[in-house]
């Protein structure tokens, strides 16, 4: 959540800060800051609210450096105001910091710092004690004091801190929270997230969990936990810059829509082979690991947690072994059965994601096998996972994840159709059939965005509504969760879903007279039974939108309006049926003049409990 940029160069850091902050603004933030060294001391300016405010404060061409470090902050102890925005100095500023992520142990630390050093805190922030404990470390080396301070930090934190008296330096470190170095030539950059710094530069290191990196304008050093130098290999991004953009489209979310026939065909095409099978890169479950699972645990958040409830279905028909599943902060606290035989399945758009990280160390802890399936290169979670299965989706900055979805869906079959051949669980023309659907499914995805303006006028008519169901069975029920999500994220109206079948046992007491259900009927075998419940509802006087599969028109008579998706066998369908109710949320929040790309209270990856 929340932002780090620092610079060293030779000059002009203040501009690169703020651009690279800029960069950084989709994830959501509170307020922002800077700091610099200048003329032996550090002047420290920050503003709550968006950047533009900063840059007001910040105009004057004599407030500027050949070093700094910036800040985007998303609050987790203190309001957001002028006074808790980072940068923090210590007493007399001749240290500041930038942190993400939280001290857990923050009050323990002021409370010793306050009595045996005297310090008086400025902010109701954690963040701040980290300034105050280099401050008090400090003896000339800034790296020895960042150390010290570390070692009394309980919590996640990336921190960057710079001093006074050594004004051509950063020391940042990482715990738990994301922390990238940028080689460029004579000048440096350090940030929280890759596309702060494409604009600059293409290399980077990827710093790992309780490292110190030193940067100087013509080097960077990494240290590992025990002081040591290690050497690292360059990461060279081959994203384009341009993908950070929202090329032409309104908004963010609208554009990552319409890239998902792109995402779909990406992470499908690179794992099939010519002959139909599935290469999985990076994954080195052999066939006697996978006959032995006796379980699958899939844990996730959100968006992601909605793909695994797709994918529970999935892998239980494909691959014939129990599949739980459950949402990362409860998984994480309620000592699971989880062992050897266990294949822990962790999905995660960014891979920072607190709760599944912790609950991913849990089921390692307790001796599971790992997968992952991320689409942040690099990320944490990749890198604790004993196998990463990356989702091609590209970078996605709306808050509200769509491409990163419908990839993890991807991945789900993927998983399951390769556990199911090597197990031999699956028949072959069954395999086949599921794989030639997949297939299909960027040409279906592109059918089916051509029926966006259809979609678009759906939503005017019902933007207005402050209560909507989403209901279907079976993968159309995981698929019910993720429609309702979407609506309420971005357009702020009370969304609930729930299986259709269980509507009648409590939750049909709410059905009156234009109620709007979307009720989702792509499921062959379960149809009948879908029209029946969407009766049920409908004798209550609620207006219904459904989702159908072409050519299953009989819903026709019982609902107000059906959207139909192309057709397909009823595993694929979750790939398609989710399209329109993104759709319908994205225009339903643009109706509502809704701020689609950063809706309020929420932040693209949720580094905190
Ligand atoms: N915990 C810190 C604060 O509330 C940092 C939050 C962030 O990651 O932006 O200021």
């Amino acid at each position: 959540m929340c932002g780090i940029v620092g610079y060293v160069g030779a000059d002009h850091a203040k501009e690169k800060i703020i651009d690279g902050l800029k960069r950084l603004e989709y994830r959501g933030y509170d307020s922002a800051g800077i700091a610099l060294p200048i003329d032996g001391k550090i002047q420290i300016r920050k503003h709550v609210g968006e950047i533009r405010n900063l840059e007001k404060i910040i105009g004057e061409p004599e407030f500027d450096s050949a070093v700094g470090i910036g800040h985007t902050r998303w609050a987790t102890h203190g309001a957001p105001s002028d006074l808790n925005s980072h940068p923090h100095g210590n007493s007399d500023n001749s240290i500041a910091i930038v942190h993400n992520g939280i001290i857990e142990n923050y009050q323990e630390i002021k409370e010793w710092l306050a009595r045996d050093y005297g310090v008086t805190f400025k902010s109701e922030t954690d963040s701040e004690v980290i300034a105050h404990l280099i401050g008090i470390f400090y003896d000339g080396d800034l790296l020895e004091a960042v150390n010290k301070a570390v070692a009394e930090m309980r919590g996640a934190y990336a921190v960057c801190a710079i001093a006074a008296a050594e004004p051509d330096k950063i020391v940042a470190v990482r715990k738990d929270a994301p922390l990238v170095a940028g080689v460029g030539k004579g000048f440096n950059f350090i940030a929280s997230d890759i596309p702060a710094l494409l604009k600059y530069v293409r290399q980077v290191y990827l710093i790992e969990n309780n490292e110190t990196v030193v940067l100087t304008k013509d080097d960077i050093v990494i240290y590992n936990e025990e002081g040591r130098k290690v050497r690292r290999d360059v990461f060279n991004v081959t994203w384009d810059a341009d993908a950070a953009e929202k090329e032409g489209y309104e908004h963010f979310m609208l554009k990552e829509i319409h890239e998902q026939p792109k995402g779909i065909y990406e992470t499908l095409t690179r794992r099939i082979n010519d002959d139909g099978s599935i290469r999985l890169d990076g994954i080195s479950m052999t066939k006697e690991d996978i006959e032995n699972f006796n379980k699958v645990y899939i844990v996730a958040c959100g968006t992601a947690y909605h793909a695994g409830l797709v994918g529970k279905l999935v892998i239980e028909k494909m691959a014939h072994v129990p599949v739980e599943i459950d949402v990362a902060s409860e998984f994480r606290y309620r000592d699971p059965f989880v062992d050897e035989n266990t294949l822990f399945i962790a999905i995660s758009q960014s891979g920072e994601t607190l709760d599944t990280l912790a609950a991913l160390r849990e089921a390692k802890r307790k001796g599971a096998r790992v997968l992952s399936v991320v689409n942040v290169v690099g990320s944490s979670v990749a890198r604790e996972s004993d196998d990463v299965f990356y989702t091609w989706a590209g970078p996605e900055i709306a808050v509200a994840s769509t491409k990163a979805y419908t990839t993890q869906l991807i991945c789900m079959y993927l998983l399951g159709l390769y556990m199911g051949k090597t197990k031999g669980t699956i028949e072959d023309d069954y395999y086949d059939k599921v794989l030639s659907d997949l297939k299909a499914l960027p040409d279906k995805v592109e059918l089916l965005l051509k029926k966006e303006d259809e979609i678009a006028e759906i939503a005017r008519k019902y933007h207005r509504r402050e209560q909507v169901f989403f209901i279907g069975r079976g993968l159309d029920s995981g698929v019910s969760y993720e429609g309702s999500l979407k609506l309420k994220e971005i357009s702020y109206i009370n969304s609930f879903a729930i299986a259709a079948g269980e509507l009648k046992h409590g939750t049909i007491a709410l059905m009156e007279e234009e109620t709007l259900v979307f009720a989702l009927a792509t499921q062959d075998f379960l149809y009948e039974k879908m029209v029946s419940n969407v009766e049920e509802i409908r004798a209550r006087g609620a207006r219904i939108i459904s989702v159908a599969k072409e050519g299953r028109t009989e819903i026709e008579k019982v609902t107000d309006e059906v959207i139909y998706i192309p057709d397909c066998i009823d595993e694929v369908s979750p790939v398609l049926a989710v399209i329109p109710l993104q759709l319908f949320a994205y225009y339903v929040a643009r109706e509502r003049g809704c701020n689609i790309d950063k809706p309020k209270n929420l932040a693209k990856s949720v580094t905190v409990e």
